[in-house]
């Protein structure tokens, strides 16, 4: 029988996602393989933090807390919300992506994304059935903003800027990107994914939860994760956060009980201990640095990375060459958009990783 006649008219017609999550089954790593192709944290998780899932693994057989009042609680005090009604906790923010799409999106709609950016963004809106608009990068692969305000029609619903990006690891400052959201009608949800803001070194850089802060009345949500500086990617913790008035209709769709109680209890803790989120940004730092100058020296284009990874074009060989040779010496990175994008890992993964693109390159 033909499946394909079951299926929701949005999904008959859904496009290939680029999404390397979406792509046909591939098998597991094993550990002697350097994972430098899903920006996850070689460092891992806060002792602190380890020690409260240690506690919450003795206690498996109860239901999380539905409204991870804790998780919540903290969150807001670190960002000075005025309460945890200010926030909404999901499996990852890869599922509160969905849930945007679930809440907000009618077939139709247009949704005004960065090309290319975080690709569940395009799978979400296609999802719904709506249209994704995207608006490519400038030459430096930044966003462009104005473009971005004048493709805003009748038709829009939703308006998204991951800052910093992903693939690009290029960052918008922040006084420019709240001047932009600024300039967003009341009638188009802006969304924020601040993935990577942790990694940020520039000085004046701030979380655009500082307008909610502010009262800002038109509507407005921040994504932010745990996968990423906090070392906890498999535990699958995302947050957004928001008016409360908005944040309450994200409730309306997602599983009832979206997030484990040992990723509850663990990214509970790990908010509180800020100056191992600092020091892993300050290690990630140093690292960069030493990638990016290395890179260059190899005759590659490197994007500025505010991020922990890098996107790269390097000379003489097709990205997907690359690939494949630093997969042959159990070394994983990506391939996106043309180019290469490497996590950035310890240092001597990294060392590891400049001295097989030398014999690569030579
Ligand atoms: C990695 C990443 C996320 C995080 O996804 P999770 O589902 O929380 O693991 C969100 N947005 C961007 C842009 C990312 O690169």
């Amino acid at each position: 029988m033909d499946y394909r006649t079951l299926l929701r008219d949005s999904i008959k017609a859904l496009p290939e996602s680029k999404r390397a999550a979406r792509q046909p089954v591939s098998s597991y790593t094993t550990p002697d393989i350097y994972r430098l192709n899903y920006n996850e944290s070689p460092y891992g998780p806060s002792p602190k933090a380890i020690k409260a899932l240690e506690e919450a693994c003795k206690r498996p057989n109860i239901y999380p807390d539905w409204f991870s009042v804790e998780l919540k609680t903290n969150f807001a005090k670190l960002h000075g919300l005025p309460d945890m009604m200010h926030v909404c906790t999901a499996t990852g923010s890869s599922s509160l992506i969905n849930i945007l799409g679930e809440v907000f999106l009618n077939s139709g709609d247009e949704v005004i994304l960065g090309d290319p950016s975080y690709e569940a963004f395009r799978d979400t809106v296609n999802v719904a059935g709506a249209t994704p608009v995207m608006i490519p990068l400038d030459a430096d692969m930044k966003y462009d903003l104005d473009a971005m305000l004048g493709a805003i029609t009748s038709k829009t619903k939703m308006i998204v800027v991951c800052n910093p990006n992903n693939p690009t690891g290029t960052f918008t400052d922040s006084a420019k990107l709240e001047a932009f959201i600024k300039k967003v009608p009341e009638s188009v949800l802006v969304v924020i994914d601040e993935a990577y803001l942790e990694f940020v070194s520039r000085p004046e850089t701030y979380s655009m939860i500082k307008l909610i802060n502010e009262g800002y009345e038109k509507p407005l949500l921040v994504l932010k994760t745990f996968s990423k500086a906090y070392g906890m990617a498999g535990l699958r913790i995302g947050v957004a956060a928001g008016n409360p008035d908005l944040i309450s209709y994200l409730g309306k769709s997602g599983a009832a009980w979206n997030i484990s109680f040992l990723g509850q209890m663990m990214a509970a803790e790990a908010i509180k201990d800020q100056e191992y989120i600092n020091k892993i940004a300050a290690l990630n730092a140093i690292e960069r640095d030493k990638l990016t100058a290395e890179l260059e020296a190899l005759g590659c284009k490197v994007y500025e990375s505010q991020t922990n990874f890098i996107l790269f074009k390097a000379p003489k060989l097709e990205n997907t060459e690359i690939y494949a040779k630093l997969a042959e010496q159990k070394i994983l990175i990506g391939a996106p958009v043309g180019m290469n994008r490497v996590s950035i890992g310890t240092a001597e993964m990294n060392d590891k990783f400049i001295k097989v693109m030398k014999e690569i390159l030579k």
